[in-house]
């Protein structure tokens, strides 16, 4: 198995179950000893939940896996190897396979834009996120302590690139938390504080149904976050970003929630692609390379309740991908049936902070507290580790009863948060 994402472990949780033991020997290929729960990621930067309780570790969830560290790089399909770099030991490592389960999710997508790479910052994973909020922090105390009105406009100012899930998440978060803590800033005036939702498209959320993204706009506006649609980046510099439209914003922060890119490792196999998710067949099969299985955000799953249309790159789908994935390699092994996937939407869910949120849990449009609710209900479902559970469950209790920590943890460096350094892109052969 490579990756201990949503697919991966999902996987590998089934196969540990279906298998007996002896049938097989489980290795577990990843950078991570976790799997990281992302949808909580904005709340990290918000300093609602601590990054730790996001991630659910897999010693904790998987018993007879083996786990190996390490970045899978490349497939060979001929000789059924997968290199590994960035394991024990200075030279590439290469493992054999019977089946083979590509579960390496995806990445923050750049375009060219110039110096986006160089100063913007993505939101995958956990050390971007406790980044972002230290550097969030850090803009506000040296606004703070500035005398210069421009100085304090661009610290105070706070770009966020993509108003899908993840970016409207963040922005609603960030301004909510900013303006609020401000207080605490003995120069600082809340309504200094300025968060920019950029996107292309016309409306907010995108891909989620219209009256979600209605709602959610609403919030964005009480928030008073300056949304601005139909535009996207033409340069970003350390101290400013220039739009599409030719306007140039003072900042001296960007984050990039503008979509994402299957893993490079997908192209190392030479089979079809689409858009750099491999293809797979219905029983998430790779065709014409035996006992190879690809799933999750980095393979292009056939819906066959759409008329086949890519399944989409959501949590939702990884996880169940997963259940199938297991079913049907066991089945490969002579353990059980084979099934096609078939996905069932059970809606989506997307948290504004506070007691804001919209949802639409099977086809109901909900906001506000009734939405809250449902979203909460349905994380701590879905993170599926009673220790993270409970520890994410307490987050949310003492961050409503008791204040927020204003405080940088300092252990990241601003050079190892860019985005090429956050995902590595220049690991694969
Ligand atoms: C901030 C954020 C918020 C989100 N919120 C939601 C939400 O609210 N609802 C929703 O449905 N979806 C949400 N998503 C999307 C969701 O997280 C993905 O669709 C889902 O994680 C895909 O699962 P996966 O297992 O394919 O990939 P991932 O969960 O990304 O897991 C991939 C795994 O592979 C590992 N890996 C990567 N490269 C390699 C390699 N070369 N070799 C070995 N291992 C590798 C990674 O470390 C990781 O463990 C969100 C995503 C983000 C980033």
């Amino acid at each position: 198995m490579v990756g201990s994402g949503y697919a991966g472990i999902q996987a590998l949780r089934f196969l540990e179950a279906r298998l007996p033991s002896g049938a097989a020997d489980l290795t577990l290929l990843s950078p991570t000893d976790h799997l990281l729960y992302t949808s909580l990621l904005p709340e990290v930067c918000a300093g609602v939940v601590e990054p730790r309780h996001l991630a659910v570790a897999i010693r904790g969830v998987l018993k007879r896996t083996v786990l190996r560290l390490g970045h899978a790089v490349s497939v060979n399909l001929a000789d059924r190897t997968v290199t590994c770099a960035d394991h024990i030991g200075a030279e590439p490592a290469r493992l054999g396979w019977d089946r083979l389960v590509l579960a390496p999710g995806a990445i923050t997508r750049t375009f060219d834009i110039p110096g986006l790479a160089e100063h913007a910052v993505g939101l995958k994973n956990l050390a971007e996120a406790a980044y972002l909020r230290d550097h969030v922090i850090r803009q506000m105390e040296d606004a703070d302590a500035c005398d210069d009105p421009a100085q304090r406009r661009a610290r105070c100012t706070f770009v966020v690139v993509g108003a899908g899930y993840t970016g409207t998440e963040l922005a609603a978060q960030m301004s909510r938390f900013t303006r609020r803590e401000a207080r605490h800033f003995p120069r600082l005036d809340p309504d200094e504080i300025r968060w920019i939702l950029l996107d292309l498209k016309p409306r907010v959320l995108p891909e989620l149904a219209e009256a979600l993204g209605t709602k959610a706009a609403g919030v964005l506006a009480e928030r008073q976050v300056d949304v601005r649609l139909g535009l996207s980046l033409a340069e970003v510099t350390g101290d400013s970003v220039t739009l599409t439209d030719g306007t140039t914003v003072p900042t001296h922060t960007v984050v990039w929630c503008a979509g994402i890119t299957p893993s490079p490792l997908m192209a190392t196999l030479g089979r079809p692609t689409t858009k750099g998710r491999l293809d797979v067949d219905d029983m998430l099969r790779v065709p014409g390379a035996d006992g190879v299985f690809a799933l999750g955000d980095a393979a292009t799953v056939p819906d066959v309740t759409k008329d086949g249309e890519p399944a989409g790159q959501t949590a939702q789908n990884a996880l169940r991908q997963g259940i199938a994935a297991g079913r049907n390699v066991a089945a490969s092994l002579g353990y059980g049936q084979a099934r096609q996937y078939r996905h069932r939407d059970l809606g989506f869910v997307v948290d504004l902070g506070g007691t804001d949120a919209v949802a639409n849990p099977l086809g109901v449009t909900l906001s506000g507290l009734p939405a809250a609710a449902v979203t909460r209900a349905y994380h701590l479902y879905s993170i599926g580790s009673f220790t993270n559970q409970i520890r994410v469950a307490s987050d949310w209790a003492l961050s409503a009863l008791s204040p927020t920590q204003i405080v940088q943890l300092g252990f990241l460096r601003p050079r190892d948060s860019s985005i090429v350094a956050a995902e590595k892109t220049d690991i694969y052969s």
